[in-house]
């Protein structure tokens, strides 16, 4: 089979070589150059990727990354440890800190990585490029899809597609792995397909984050957990790879006051106000401006409708298919667990039959990935309305709607006062289970609740809204 990806991101790339060492031939064109020659620190420095607006956002690897490219693309993690690398523990931070006295069998699925972005890219390029059967094409953007018509169901069968010089190039797969803001549903609107269904939640999360070189002698090198969920505001603490380290702030787009965030001094004078990431950025020095992002709404896009695929021939992965809130930090893990279960579905009869193809790519996906996806979709969605609340005049304190975020919201609270809470909790962030399958015995769910009767409050203690608009200047 030729299956041709469009876009060489993690989740295309990282694909391409998983079907080439199925025997399959593999063509991933990219309308982004390369990475430029020179090693991690040219890759850093002046790789452009115009495709990609968080390509110098921090990235926390989960451990579904870490277990995906060890079981499937080890030699990804031999090119970053080549690189100066070195595999972590989620729980990292909770031992270093005194919370976990003691390892446990089953740990070892908690390992992820902190790297920079370009840096992972770069040894996943590196490995796509010297992998037989896969041809990966730069500066080769795609312009349209080429189809005929299914027989039955008369909507479009891709058979390739046109590049932006006009060049055909024909595949018996198209994967769609072109990123949030991937072309294909406008191209297969233009070839009269009804296009994906789209469910998309208007309200989403701003990050302002900046990176410091950690000063030496500066206390630990991990964080204690990643995410920390204030009064008005997400944090997200990630350590880099060589000796970098970065903290984002996360405020909701409905937040206009809280937009001035983007200036280094309003930045510099909110981080003083929270003393954990304060005490993480380590009196460091910031080697980046503010680096923003926006549109960064939950997102997720249905190929098939009513049981019917929209077309067929082609299948949307990765970020694609569907976006998650970054302070989760797991849209790469979802991309690369998707790009498994394809080449799973590619090794079996389905593959001969393009219908039933994308309806089983379609019910994997939404059966295994959906799941997770709708669970961070509903976290987001009170988070916001919780927010938003509180940064009205008078302030109106979030009812919420139900048991589940209650719930959802306590285990933030508590998750780091007991290591049972804490390991699922874990377990949730590598993807190993929801939180239902998670929390499914009563006993642990009991002591969420009672630990949470003791916090004070429902979010961590921190500078109040007046005391960060102040800062800001915007008080
Ligand atoms: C601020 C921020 C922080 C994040 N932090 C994390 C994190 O900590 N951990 C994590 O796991 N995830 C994180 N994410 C999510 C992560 O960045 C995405 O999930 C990931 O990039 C998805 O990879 P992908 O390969 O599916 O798509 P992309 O990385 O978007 O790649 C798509 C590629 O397609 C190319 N392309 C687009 N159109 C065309 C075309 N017409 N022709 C040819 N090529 C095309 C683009 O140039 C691009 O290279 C974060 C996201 C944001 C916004």
């Amino acid at each position: 089979m030729h299956a041709l990806v469009i876009g060489a991101g993690p989740t295309g790339l990282a694909l391409a070589v998983m079907l080439a060492r199925d025997g399959h031939r593999v063509t991933v064109l990219e309308r982004d150059a390369g990475p430029p020659p020179g090693g991690a620190e040219a890759a850093w420095a002046s790789w452009s990727r115009p495709g990609v607006t968080q390509f110098r956002h921090p990235h926390l690897l989960l451990p579904a990354v870490f277990r995906t490219l060890r079981t499937q693309i080890p030699e990804v993690l031999d090119e970053l440890t080549s690189m100066g690398l070195r595999p972590g523990n989620l729980l990292d931070g909770a031992r270093r800190f005194g919370l976990l006295d003691e390892e446990r069998p089953g740990d070892e699925c908690f390992m992820m990585m902190d790297v920079r972005r370009p840096l992972f890219e770069a040894a996943l390029d590196a490995v796509a490029c010297r992998t037989a059967g896969v041809t990966v094409r730069r500066h080769t953007g795609v312009r349209a899809l080429l189809a005929g018509r299914e027989r039955v169901s008369r909507r479009p069968h891709v058979v390739g597609v046109l590049t932006a010089d006009g060049e055909a190039v024909l595949a018996d797969l198209v994967v769609d792995a072109a990123g949030r803001n991937s072309p294909v549903g406008r191209m297969l609107r233009d070839l009269g397909a009804p296009g994906p269904v789209e469910e998309r939640d208007e309200s989403a999360f701003l990050a302002y984050t900046r990176y410091f070189r950690a000063a030496s002698g500066t206390e630990a090198d991990v964080p204690l957990w990643p995410s920390a969920h204030y009064e008005s505001v997400s944090t997200i603490s990630c350590a880099g790879d060589a000796g970098l380290r970065s903290v984002s702030f996360f405020v909701s787009s409905q937040d206009r006051a809280l937009r001035l965030l983007h200036r280094e001094q309003a930045w510099d004078a909110a981080l003083r106000l929270f003393p954990a990431e304060a005490r993480w950025a380590g009196n460091g020095e910031p080697v980046t401006g503010v680096i923003a992002m926006s549109g960064m709404e939950s997102r997720r896009r249905a190929y098939v409708v009513s049981g019917v695929p929209v077309a067929t021939g082609i299948v949307s992965i990765g970020d694609a298919w569907a976006t998650t809130n970054p302070l989760f930090g797991l849209g790469v893990s979802l991309g690369l667990l998707q790009a498994t279960l394809l080449r799973a579905l590619l090794r079996t009869r389905d593959a001969d039959d393009p219908q039933r193809l994308t309806l089983g790519f379609h019910q994997v996906t939404e059966g295994i990935l959906g799941r997770f996806h709708h669970h961070l979709g509903v976290w987001d969605r009170h988070r916001l309305a919780e927010i938003e609340g509180l940064s009205r005049q008078p302030p109106a304190v979030y009812e919420p709607g139900g048991p589940d975020w209650q719930f959802r919201r306590t285990l933030d609270t508590v998750k780091l006062r007991d290591p049972d809470i804490l390991r699922a909790v874990a377990a949730t962030a590598a993807l190993l289970a929801t939180p239902e399958t998670a929390f499914s015995d009563p006993a642990l769910v009991e002591r969420v609740f009672a630990l949470g009767r003791l916090a004070e409050q429902p979010w961590e203690p921190g500078p109040s809204r007046a005391e960060l608009l102040a800062a800001v200047g915007s008080g």
